[in-house]
This record gives structure tokens, C-alpha cells and sequence, in this order.
């Protein structure tokens, strides 16, 4: 079945971006939408999707190139987020990291404990996380 163009109330684009948090992709596209029609454009929010698309009432013939444009393109994007994937597309959807740990600077203990077979892994000197464990082969370890 086709994906269907459907407007978006002004009112729920305020309260999907409210909900959203000002740095939202739908907080986004309500700045868009105030923008445009600040210049007089005769613009309305729709959804297609998961996207929303700013412009005006397309015609049934522009609905439906877009509606097809949508569907062809739906599959790529799916492929993509699984082999293309990288950092930059990470600091996107999540923002920047609060702190990037070097190897040498991780979390080093002189007591670990698997979490899954309670495997004790002591030593003298503190060392980083000894996953996986030599007896479950579990890779979550806590201290203790
Ligand atoms: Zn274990």
C-alpha cells in the first residue's frame, strides 16, 4: 500500500516539536514552516512517512510523483543506515559525545565480577575490563 501525503495541523506540528525539544527535526520544520509563511508563501506542513515535508498543496499529480519518490526510496534508506552508517551520522541523530575515552584512559579496576557467572577476576594492579570472561564467555563485567 502507498504511503499517503497527509497535512499536518499547524497546531500538532507546535505540539510534536514542543514534545520534540527546540533542536528536534520537527522543531526544525516548524521554524521552516514559520519562516516561509512570514514571507507570505502560501506553505502548510505535511506528513509523508516519517518525514515531514513543508510546501504548498501539491497537486494530485506532484502528490503522487512524491508519493512514489517516497516509496522508491523508503528501501535505500534502510540499506544505508545499516552498511553506510558512520560517526558523522551517529553525531547527528544523537548530538556529540560528552567525552571520548582513549583505550588507555578506560575504566580500570583491581576486582571484577562477571555478570553473568559472578566469576571473580582479581590482580594486583588495576586493569581495564577482562571481557570476554575465560569461563561464560559473558562481556559485561561490574566492580566490586
Ligand atoms: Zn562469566
Amino acid at each position: 500500500m502507498l504511503t499517503k501525503l497527509r497535512p499536518i495541523p499547524h497546531d500538532e506540528l507546535g505540539r510534536l516539536a514542543a514534545g520534540a525539544g527546540p533542536d528536534s527535526y520537527a522543531a526544525g520544520m516548524l521554524t521552516e514552516l514559520r519562516e516561509r509563511r512570514a514571507r507570505d508563501e502560501q506553505v502548510f506542513a505535511f506528513r509523508l512517512g516519517e518525514f515531514i515535508v513543508i510546501g504548498p498543496t501539491p497537486s494530485p499529480e506532484e502528490e503522487l510523483q512524491l508519493t512514489l519518490a517516497y516509496e522508491a526510496t523508503k528501501d535505500l534508506k534502510g540499506s544505508k543506515a545499516l552498511e553506510l552508517i558512520t560517526d558523522a551520522d551517529v553525531v547527528e541523530m544523537v548530538g556529540e559525545p560528552d567525552e571520548i575515552i582513549t583505550e588507555a584512559e578506560r575504566m580500570r579496576a583491581r576486582r571484577w565480577i562477571c555478570s553473568t557467572c559472578a566469576e571473580i577476576i582479581e590482580s594486583a594492579d588495576p586493569i581495564p575490563v577482562p571481557a570476554p570472561c575465560k569461563r561464560c564467555g559473558g562481556i559485561a563485567f561490574r566492580t566490586g
